[in-house]
């Protein structure tokens, strides 16, 4: 039998964790899916489910010197709204979907679901995000990008529940989101892209590019970002087709039924030129 909990408060989600393994159900639109019936039936679930979308403590978004905290079941439209959130994860939400998710979905719920296509995951990753994992033993830390560990393989044991993702304070004056879907809205994503920089004069200071759906897991190349942090922004223009072989490398698609690998490869490739030429454009 499956049960179903119902915790009024995260100190009563936690000791529920301790004693069940639970699905963790917060706005439902990726788990609903994935446990859905027949047409008319109620979504099979083969262990107990605990509903977590509704506890008040796990609600907002505030700022402290350690950034900004997203907290577990805030949604992706709250997100969206919200004057302390980056620009950078509000343009990737404003994409996310339709509208009507967007009231469910919140941003714990993607990166905890680590699809290849989740499109927040890929800004997490950029904007150098820190996941908050709480259990009755005690708080973690794990950074976005050590968290997925591949498809819907996560760095979260079965009691700990997340209650927060915080993303640090950067400073960079420049910024890129691109998604390639099948249609504007509601689309999952082909191809997505963030890319974060900094100019100072004529210089790259810094620079980091993250590609999304073209691989298991997000793809980001610290190697590559130190070879172009310092470099002149003429020099950049001159490697523009080096920087591209490079990640190009590193790029891993394949054949699904959205798109086939080739044509990921091909638009990653473009989507990449067109980050350099906004550098050496300086323009953001
Ligand atoms: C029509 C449609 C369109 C969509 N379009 C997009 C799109 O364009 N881009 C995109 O990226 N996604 C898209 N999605 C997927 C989905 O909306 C997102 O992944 C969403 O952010 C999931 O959040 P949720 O709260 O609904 O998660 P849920 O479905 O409640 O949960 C998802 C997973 O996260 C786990 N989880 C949730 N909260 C916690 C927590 N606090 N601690 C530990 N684990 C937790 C759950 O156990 C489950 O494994 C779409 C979905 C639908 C139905």
């Amino acid at each position: 039998m499956v049960n179903k909990f119902i915790p009024k408060t995260k100190a009563e989600a936690l000791e529920i964790l301790s004693k069940h393994d639970c699905y963790i159900l917060a706005g439902g639109t990726d788990l609903m899916v994935v446990k859905k019936n027949v047409a008319g039936s109620l979504p099979k679930f083969d262990k107990d489910v605990m509903y977590v979308s509704h506890i008040d403590e796990l609600k907002g978004i505030y700022k402290d010197e350690k950034g900004v905290h997203v907290k577990s079941v805030t949604t992706m439209d709250e997100v969206e709204h919200s004057p302390l959130v980056p620009t950078l994860l509000k343009k990737a939400v404003s994409e996310l979907a339709s509208t009507n998710i967007r009231h469910f979905a919140t941003l714990v719920g993607n990166i905890a679901n680590a699809s290849p296509a989740g499109d927040t995951i890929v800004v997490d990753v950029i904007l150098d995000a820190v996941i908050k994992l709480e259990s009755v033993d005690g708080v973690r830390f794990v950074k976005a990008e050590d968290f997925v560990q591949g498809v819907r393989k996560i760095d979260r044991k079965s009691n700990e529940l997340i209650t927060e993702i915080i993303f640090p304070e950067l400073d960079y004056n420049g910024e890129m989101w691109f998604k390639v879907g099948s249609r504007k809205a509601d689309s999952i994503s082909k191809v997505m892209v963030a890319g974060i920089y900094k100019i100072t004069g004529k210089s790259l200071e810094k620079c980091a590019l993250v590609l999304g759906s073209v691989s298991i897991k997000p793809i980001r190349s610290h190697e590559l970002e130190n070879e172009l942090a310092g470099m002149s922004l003429e020099d950049v223009k001159k490697n523009k087709e080096h920087i591209v072989e490079e990640y190009s490398k590193l790029i891993k698609p394949i054949d699904d039924q959205r798109s086939t690998a080739e044509y990921r490869l091909t638009v990653a490739k473009n989507i990449i030129r067109k980050f350099i030429d906004q550098i050496v454009g300086g323009n953001d």
